[in-house]
C-alpha cells in the first residue's frame, strides 16, 4: 500500500526476485565482473594471481605495443584526457579528422565517421540511416548493439535464420520494391566464430535492391587487415563498413566508412555520435598508431592465425565440440548455463581465464566458453592453456560431447 491507502506496484520487485546470475553467484560459479589488475595480454594478473587470459578481443595484441603505448601518453600531452563534448559542438579535434581520413582510405570507401564506442557506431548509424517505412533485414545472431540500432530506429526489422541464405531472400522477395532495404550483418559473428555468407549476401542484396552494412568488429585485423568484406574480394559491394578500436586497434571507439554523401547524412542524424562526447584525445591516438601497425605490419596477423592453428588443433584432438568457427575466435560448446559455470570456474581455478557466453548472447541450451588467442601468446601459453582445459574438460565430461 502507498501513503494514502492506494494500492501500488514497486518498480523495484524484479530486482529482488531470483535469477539465474542470482543461482550462479550462490553456487561460486559467477564468470563476470572479475576485475583484472594487469593490462591485457597473454597472462593477467588476477587476485594477485597469474591467470592465461585466453578470453580478450586483443587479438594483435597492440595493447602491449610500445608505440601504441606512447601515441596515447603523447596525445594526453598533446590535448588533454578529454574534449568535454561532442563532435558536433567543441569536441572535434584535428585528431579526429586525421582518423577519419586515415580509417576512409584504409577501408577503402570514400569517408568515414569515428564514433566514441562500437556499440554507439552501430545504433546511431542503424537508427539514423532507417526511416518510417523502410526495413531492416538481419541476421538473429547479429551483435546486440544491431538489436538495439533497429529498435531505435522508426523502421521495421525483420530477423532471418543464422546464416540462412533462402530465408534472407524470402524476406528480401516479400519487400523489394516497396521499401528501402537495409541488410545488416556481422562480419564475423562474435560469439560463434563463424562468417557471414557474404558472396551470396552481397548477391542476394544486389538482385533485391537492398543497402548492406557488415559490422566488421571481429574481422578487421584479423580475417584480413581490412576485414572481412576484403576477405572475400567484395570490398567495393558492402555499402557500409562498420568497426570498432576496441579489438585490433587495442583502444576504443568506432567507425562507420561509405560513400561520402551516405557518411555526411550519417554526421548529421546519428544521435548517438550528435550527442555525446566525443572519442578522447588517448584512444583517439592509440588507435591511429595500431593503424599504422596494421597497414604496415603484417607478422602480427599471421602470428595470431598460427596460435589459432595450434589452439584449435589442440582443443579439436582433446575432443571438444568447437561449433562452425572459422576464425580465431573459437567457441567450446558446452550447452546447458549452470555446466557452463561450473566449467567456467574449474578452468579459472587451474589459472586459465576465457569468456561464458549463455543466452541471450547464445541460443538458450547452447551456452558456451569463449576463446581466443593472441598474437603475443607464446607456444608455452598455448600448450599450458590446452592442458587446463583438457583436464576440466575430462573431469567434467564434456569431452567427445558433441551435439550438446
Ligand atoms: N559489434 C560487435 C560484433 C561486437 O562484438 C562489439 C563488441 N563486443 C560491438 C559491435 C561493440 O563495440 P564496442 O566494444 O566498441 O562498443
Amino acid at each position: 500500500m502507498g501513503m494514502l491507502g492506494v494500492k501500488t506496484v514497486d518498480l523495484f520487485d524484479k530486482c529482488f526476485a531470483p535469477s539465474r546470475t542470482r543461482q550462479a553467484e550462490e553456487l561460486g560459479i559467477y564468470p563476470y565482473f572479475v576485475p583484472i589488475a594487469s593490462d591485457s595480454g597473454p597472462e593477467v594478473t588476477i587476485d594477485g594471481r597469474k591467470v592465461l587470459m585466453f578470453g580478450s578481443n586483443n587479438y594483435l595484441g597492440l595493447t602491449q605495443d610500445p608505440r601504441v603505448r606512447e601515441a596515447a601518453v603523447r596525445a594526453i600531452e598533446d590535448y588533454g584526457t578529454s574534449c568535454t563534448g561532442s563532435r558536433l559542438m567543441n569536441g572535434t579535434l584535428d585528431l579526429h579528422v586525421e582518423l577519419e581520413e586515415r580509417i576512409a582510405r584504409f577501408a577503402g570507401k570514400e569517408a568515414a565517421l569515428v564514433f566514441t564506442t562500437g556499440f554507439q557506431t552501430n545504433l546511431g548509424t542503424i537508427s539514423g540511416i532507417v526511416g518510417r517505412g523502410d526495413v531492416v533485414v538481419m541476421d538473429r545472431a547479429n551483435h546486440a548493439s544491431i538489436v538495439d540500432g533497429c529498435r531505435l530506429s522508426f523502421g521495421r526489422t525483420i530477423k532471418y535464420g543464422h546464416n540462412d541464405m533462402q530465408d534472407l531472400e524470402r524476406v528480401l522477395a516479400a519487400h523489394a520494391g516497396r521499401s528501402g532495404l537495409f541488410i545488416v550483418v556481422d562480419g564475423v559473428f562474435s560469439m560463434e566464430g563463424d562468417l557471414a555468407n557474404l558472396p551470396e549476401i552481397v548477391r542476394l542484396k544486389n538482385r533485391y535492391g537492398a543497402r548492406l552494412m557488415v559490422d566488421d568488429a571481429h574481422g578487421i585485423g584479423v580475417m584480413a587487415a581490412r576485414g572481412t568484406a576484403h576477405y572475400f574480394g567484395l570490398t567495393d559491394d558492402v555499402d557500409l563498413v562498420m568497426g570498432t578500436f576496441s579489438k585490433s586497434f587495442a583502444s576504443t571507439g568506432g567507425f562507420v566508412a561509405g560513400d561520402k554523401e551516405i557518411i555526411y547524412y550519417i554526421k548529421h542524424h546519428a544521435r548517438s555520435f550528435l550527442f555525446s562526447a566525443s572519442i578522447p584525445p588517448a584512444a583517439a591516438a592509440a588507435a591511429l598508431c595500431s593503424l599504422d601497425i596494421l597497414e604496415n605490419e603484417p607478422e602480427h596477423m599471421e602470428r595470431l592465425w598460427a596460435n589459432t592453428a595450434l589452439w584449435r588443433a589442440g582443443l579439436d584432438k582433446a575432443g571438444f565440440n568447437l561449433g562452425a568457427s572459422q576464425s580465431p575466435i573459437i567457441p567450446v560448446i558446452i550447452g546447458e548455463d549452470l555446466r557452463v559455470g561450473t566449467m567456467w570456474r574449474k578452468l579459472f581455478d587451474d589459472g586459465l581465464f576465457v569468456n561464458a557466453a549463455v543466452a541471450p548472447a547464445v541460443q538458450p541450451g547452447k551456452g558456451l566458453l569463449r576463446t581466443s588467442c593472441i598474437a603475443s601468446h607464446q607456444e608455452e601459453h598455448l600448450y599450458r592453456g590446452l592442458e587446463i582445459l583438457e583436464r576440466a574438460g575430462r573431469h567434467l565430461g564434456v569431452l567427445g560431447a558433441h551435439g550438446n
